[in-house]
């Protein structure tokens, strides 16, 4: 993380529930298809008590990785470590750990209290043993009172609860959630992320999630991987990979970004400034990047940290010194609206042509100025906003 550069994420949650000792740790772990590098060598650690979700496009290996740990795949080179322990020859019902998969996966002829005591009936837990667990699970769940429903009478939302309660039965060391989000509608999906954080919490136990959406992991997540073409891109808690990504993958996979291609004009402790093709004037940033001096970098942008300010003249007339103060101002003329809300979003047409997006938060719109299609607009950003980016 790049401590002089500012950051609108909010302090660190306290997270008393994770310890410092790693409960998953994947090393060198390679898994090849044949001559396909599914998984390529990844070597993570995953604190006890951590939320941790596994984030990347379709087919960069989260799954496998998943799998891996729960024994139902073997890695083709390297070791996955459970409390210290190489868990290579333990079968996957063997193995401390449990997973919810996306499609609920729960038994459509059983009755919901069945379908969370099944694990423990083939375990052989005595019957009041059962009763007793099952109910404390449906209440975890919120599902206290359904025990004796079918599973074709409950909500989507419900029947993930109930395949959430069977994993968690059993008390296992970690939980595996494989998009355990996806199947349900967009406003039920955002109570579960806030239900399904809150649950983690209460149950302690550590959870290990896959996910392609950003949103969803940026919500839930105490730490994310991004991972890229079977390669950890990089680890770091949401708030940092969204502040300070460390590649152009990473940057334009987690979030909207406005990416420029540049070179490096002066690097200093406190001070560099990029010039860009398509922007007018230079990038200036309040601080160093740590890059060799005319090298080729990108400078990446978040939209809402473009401030917007109406322009006087014309788009053929542009004078620089009627621009607002602020140390990186571009002049351009908005092009699209699209008003969504809580927030508007604009893209804004630069000199050369380029398009920028910046986002509005309409919270205070009453007196906020207007602005309309074909305006002729500044744009403005703080020196300590861009990410500047190596890769
Ligand atoms: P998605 O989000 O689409 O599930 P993912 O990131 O979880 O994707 P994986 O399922 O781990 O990706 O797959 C990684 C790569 O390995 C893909 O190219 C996939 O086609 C391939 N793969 C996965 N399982 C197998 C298999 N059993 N045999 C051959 N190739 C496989």
């Amino acid at each position: 993380m790049t401590d002089t550069a500012a950051s609108n994420a909010p302090a660190p949650k306290s997270t008393p529930h994770v310890k410092d000792n790693a409960i998953i740790r994947f090393e060198g772990v390679t898994k090849r298809f044949g001559k396909m590098v599914a998984v390529d060598n990844v070597t993570l650690d995953v604190r006890e008590g951590e939320f941790f979700a596994l984030l990347g496009p379709s087919g960069c290996g989260k799954t496998t990785l998943l799998r891996m740990l729960a024994g139902f795949e073997t890695p083709s080179e390297g070791r996955v470590l459970i409390d210290g322990k190489d868990i290579a020859g333990l079968p996957p019902n063997k193995r401390p750990v449990n997973m919810v998969f996306q499609s609920y996966a729960v038994f459509p002829h059983m009755k919901v209290a069945d379908n969370v005591g099944y694990g423990l009936k083939m375990d052989g837990v005595a019957p009041d043993e059962i009763k007793r667990r099952v109910d404390e699970a449906l209440e975890l769940v919120k599902l206290s009172g359904l025990g004796d429903r079918m599973p074709d009478q409950l909500s989507g939302g419900q029947r993930q609860r109930v395949a959430l309660a069977r994993a968690l039965v059993k008390r296992p060391r970690v939980l595996l959630l494989d998009e355990p989000l996806s199947a349900l509608d967009a406003k039920l999906r955002d109570q579960m992320r806030s239900e399904l954080t809150s649950l983690q919490e209460k149950v302690g136990i550590t959870f290990m999630m896959v996910t392609h959406d950003q949103d969803e992991a940026l919500a839930i997540a105490t730490r994310c991987a991004v991972m890229n073409r079977g390669v950890l891109a990089q680890v770091a808690t949401p708030a940092d990979l969204y502040e300070f990504p460390n590649s152009r993958f990473v940057a334009d996979f987690v979030g909207s970004v406005n990416m420029f291609e540049g070179v490096l004009e002066k690097d200093e402790t406190n001070h560099a400034q990029v010039r860009c093709a398509e922007l007018s004037a230079p990038v200036y940033l309040d601080h160093g990047v740590t890059g060799a001096k005319g090298a080729t970098v990108w400078v990446a942008l978040r939209p809402e940290k473009i401030e917007m300010h109406k322009r006087a003249e014309g788009a053929a007339l542009i004078k620089m010194e009627d621009a607002p103060a602020g140390a990186n101002v571009v002049p351009g003329v908005i092009r699209d609206i699209v008003y969504l809300g809580s927030e508007t979003n604009y893209e804004v047409e630069l000199e050369g042509g380029r398009r920028v997006k910046t986002f509005r938060s309409n919270l205070t719109r009453y007196d906020q100025e207007d602005f309309t299609w074909d305006e002729p607009v500044w744009l403005a950003w703080h020196a300590c906003s861009p990410a500047v980016l190596l890769s």
